[in-house]
């Protein structure tokens, strides 16, 4: 039952699910079993139906057209090869894995032009690119497929693509789209197609695109993150059968949010467009925090003299108050110790004292963490909170007078500066010793 549902689905999936475009103007139309069959699961909306994925995408862009080889358009093969392996390798892709798709970042080879001379204003056949495909792979142009790969082809400016079969051509609002086949030795070929836009062949145009470039990359994001999650749709390989779909809307991931103005966003400066998580929701691409870290996070300045200590000093990026300083090697303050974790001076707090420094944040979710011991040289049991903005968000009492690392809790900020402070607490002249301060996003 479910298989013979599933393969009604696929004849009605195969036009409008692989493709990028602005109109839908095929949608499935499930018959009212099938619709009440979906009605079962309500919770996610993306689901996935058991077939192939590319775990670690393994990306090479064909080049298709002799236009790539001279100018204008031979600038575009570098610039389009940088932004596969930018796109492949990062947040784009981490995004994915964060949404529970089972796939996350890959990576991109240089990509080769095949110079085949292609008219301009003319309509190639996704047949003619397939034909491509398998002779630069058998010439060797093209790297061999594996389970991992995807060929992206970029077709030259002024060419379009008929997809064959009664399914569109590029000029009728479709700017991409992916699908497999077995090649000629079994091996499937996984492949994304991206059309440049307007041109002598009237290309469709993506409005959120200021640049053909820009639709280029925006293209390729969407079809990349389908491929990944889908990459047998409307083949013959794996008998075509789907990973992650929205069935009830007969749409990949990358369709869901096509018409969501706010799906697209710069990337590392790429236009690119963000797809749906499971609950057909925006997924945001999210850049790793660049992470600022304090200044002197080994407590190195002003330099204490040598087995010495210093009480209160300037002329540190942090603010020493009370009972805290700095101390070097094998002195007063720290001859019961091993050597300082970093550099050659560690920071000292006794009861009330305090360290403290603003740091710029990105908003976001952090940790501190720090190297600390107990002074080994007088009786000391301290404690050392760790506050933002004079919330604690660490209390930590080292266990010992060798150095070991410590680390709060996960805390958040809003984007901007946040002071850090640390406070010691203790009793007499009991004293913590810390160095070696820095700050992880999680
Ligand atoms: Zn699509």
């Amino acid at each position: 039952m479910a298989l013979s549902w599933m393969s009604r689905m696929l004849k009605e999936l195969s036009r409008p699910v692989s493709r990028s475009g602005r109109r839908q103007s095929h949608r499935p139309r499930p018959a009212r079993l099938q619709v009440e069959a979906l009605e079962d699961r309500q919770l996610l909306t993306v689901s996935f139906f058991g077939g192939n994925l590319l775990p670690q995408v393994q990306a090479q862009a064909l080049f298709l057209g002799n236009e790539f080889s001279t100018a204008p358009a031979n600038s575009e093969p570098a610039a389009l090869d940088a932004f596969l392996k930018d796109i492949t390798g990062g947040p784009y892709m981490q995004a994915l894995t964060r949404a529970g798709y089972n796939v996350g970042v890959g990576s991109a080879v240089a990509g080769a032009i095949d110079r085949t001379s292609l008219t301009a204003g003319s309509t190639i056949s996704d047949a003619f690119i397939r034909s491509r495909l398998q002779a630069d792979v058998n010439s060797g142009l093209l790297q061999a497929p594996n389970a991992n790969t995807l060929y992206v082809v970029y077709v030259e400016p002024d060419v379009a693509v008929n997809l064959g079969a009664g399914q569109g051509t590029t000029q009728q609002g479709i700017l991409g789209y992916h699908t497999a086949f077995l090649g000629a030795n079994g091996a499937p070929i996984r492949y994304a197609v991206v059309v440049s836009p307007g041109g002598a062949a009237g290309n469709s145009v993506l409005p959120e695109a200021t640049s053909a470039m820009d639709q280029q990359t925006a293209v390729t994001s969407h079809e990349l993150a389908e491929a990944v999650t889908d990459p047998d749709v409307n083949s013959n390989v794996n008998n075509g059968r789907l990973g992650w779909v929205d069935l009830q809307r007969g749409q990949e991931i990358g369709d869901i949010t096509e018409n969501n103005p706010n799906a697209f966003v710069r990337l590392d400066g790429h236009l690119v467009q963000e797809v749906a998580d499971q609950n057909d929701q925006l997924l945001q691409v999210n850049p790793a925090a660049t992470v600022t870290q304090p200044s002197d996070p080994g407590f190195e300045t002003p330099n204490v003299a040598a087995a010495g200590f210093q009480v209160d000093p300037t002329g540190s990026p942090w603010t020493f108050a009370g009972a805290a300083g700095l101390a070097s090697n094998g002195g007063p303050v720290t001859s019961g110790n091993p050597n300082a974790p970093q550099g050659t001076q560690v920071a000292w707090m006794q009861n009330g004292g305090t360290v403290s420094q603003a740091v710029n944040f990105a908003a976001g979710s952090y940790t501190i963490s720090f190297e600390a011991a107990q002074r080994g040289n007088f009786p000391s049991h301290s404690t050392i909170q760790v506050k933002i903005d004079g919330q604690t968000v660490g209390t930590i009492t080292p266990t010992g007078t060798s150095y070991a690392l410590y680390s709060t809790g996960p805390f958040t900020v809003t984007a901007g500066s946040h002071t850090i402070q640390f406070v010691g607490v203790g009793v007499g002249g009991s004293t913590a010793l810390f160095d070696a301060v820095s700050i992880a996003a999680g």
